[in-house]
């Protein structure tokens, strides 16, 4: 992070132009336009979002080449042939996310790149093509956790407040998260094994339905009843508001046996399916009660990451959020699965706070959200836009 100090234009208006992040560089702040690139697991993404003072902010290029077709006959992601697929895709797609934008390099404010966490290989394409580009083109480069990605999606979308409640649940995470700032993140409940997604990756695998398991395992619940398996769901009315997963998929076999006909697979999918809705909401519940312990309202609930895509769990969040008499915000599906757009907004988030990192920063497997810095750590800003 590199210290920084404010140049201010248009007296009493607080108008805010440029801002020096460091001997190099100065900031225009009221038209910034970042490339943001993902390359953690297994979509190679880049896109480009602006925020100016007169158009607002908006999404200009939104590229993604998704591997499933490379991990299809594993069954899941093998992290060596994702690094390799991000490598032979990234620069193509930079150059499709500019034409799509009508910008060039010159164009930009800055470059951001997920650094972790994730399969190092991968994020190490993304975090040296990013570098190479600042590198190049003398930019200012924002090193994003992928998973504070995912945590600022919801306000480029739908503009929300801080403080706000994040139930972030996707293919390798499972967390609820107290957002307070840009940089400050405060994990209230966590998995204890298995994130949501591998679980319903590992059951559809169970249940024959293939990969990627959970649009699968969706699309073959709907012909289901929810209540044709009674399967268990742990941690339910526990204190505190963590997961377990990793039981659900012994379980799911025991009921299933080997007697896959479409009607059972249907059924078991539909089970499986409310009984994570259940476990999804009954934390999240909880999660609202320490937050009003600690004397915070959230402004809404937000879900995100890939699982968010999942109609029946939006639906259940959507009710409790009600209940709880606040909004609840799910980005465009699009958007919660991963993609270089979140990437490029949470380094503009960061980098309007001059928040910049060097070339030399690291590519992390494991990267804990409350390691960041952030509003707190700049201004002593707590619980503020
Ligand atoms: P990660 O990069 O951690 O794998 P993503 O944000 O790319 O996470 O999300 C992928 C995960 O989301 C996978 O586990 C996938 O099965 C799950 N997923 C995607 N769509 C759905 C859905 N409709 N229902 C349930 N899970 C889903
Ligand atoms: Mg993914």
């Amino acid at each position: 992070m590199t210290c920084s100090f404010w140049q201010f234009e248009g007296g009493q208006d607080f108008l805010v132009k440029r801002h020096r992040l460091s001997s190099e560089f100065w900031l225009d702040t009221i038209r910034m336009m970042i490339l943001g690139l993902e390359t953690s697991c297994d979509e190679t993404a880049v896109g480009i979002v602006n925020d100016n003072a007169d158009t607002g902010r908006r999404i200009l290029a939104n590229r993604v080449a998704s591997q499933i077709v490379e991990h299809r006959p594993y069954g899941g992601v093998v992290p060596e042939i994702a690094a390799r697929a991000h490598l032979e895709r990234i620069d193509d797609l930079v150059r499709q996310a500019l034409a799509e934008a009508g910008i060039t390099f010159a164009d930009l404010s800055g470059v951001a790149a997920t650094c972790g966490p994730g399969l190092i290989g991968g994020v190490m394409v993304g975090a040296m093509t990013g570098k190479a580009i600042a590198a190049a083109r003398r930019l200012p480069f924002i090193a994003v956790n992928h998973l504070e990605a995912h945590a600022l999606t919801a306000r480029l979308t739908h503009d929300v407040a801080f403080p706000y409640l994040l139930l972030l649940v996707s293919g390798g995470h499972c967390q609820l998260l107290l957002v307070r700032g840009v940089g400050a993140y405060q994990r209230l409940g966590t998995t204890m094994d298995d994130a949501v997604g591998e679980c319903f990756d590992k059951c559809a695998k169970l249940l024959g339905l293939g990969y990627p398991g959970g649009p699968n395992l969706e699309r073959a619940a709907e012909k289901g009843d929810p209540k044709a398996f009674d399967l268990p769901r742990p941690m339910l009315g526990r204190p505190g508001c963590d997961f377990s997963f990793s039981g659900l998929k012994t379980a799911l076999r025991l009921a299933v046996a080997d007697r896959l006909t479409p009607q059972i697979v249907a059924n078991a999918a539909a089970s499986l399916q409310s009984v994570i809705a259940d476990i999804l909401v009954d934390r999240t519940d909880r999660a609202f009660g320490m937050a009003r312990a600690m004397n915070v309202t959230p402004s809404a609930l937000v879900v995100a990451g890939g699982v968010a895509a999942n109609q029946t769990i939006r639906a259940r969040l959507d009710a409790l959020a009600n209940r709880a008499g606040i909004p609840f915000v799910a980005p465009p599906v699009a958007l919660c699965t991963d993609n270089g757009v979140m990437v490029a907004w949470a380094g503009l988030e960061r980098l309007r706070l001059g928040l910049t990192d060097p070339l030399d920063t690291a590519s992390l497997p494991r990267w804990p959200l409350d390691m960041l810095t952030g509003v707190e750590a700049v201004s002593g800003i707590q619980d503020g836009t």
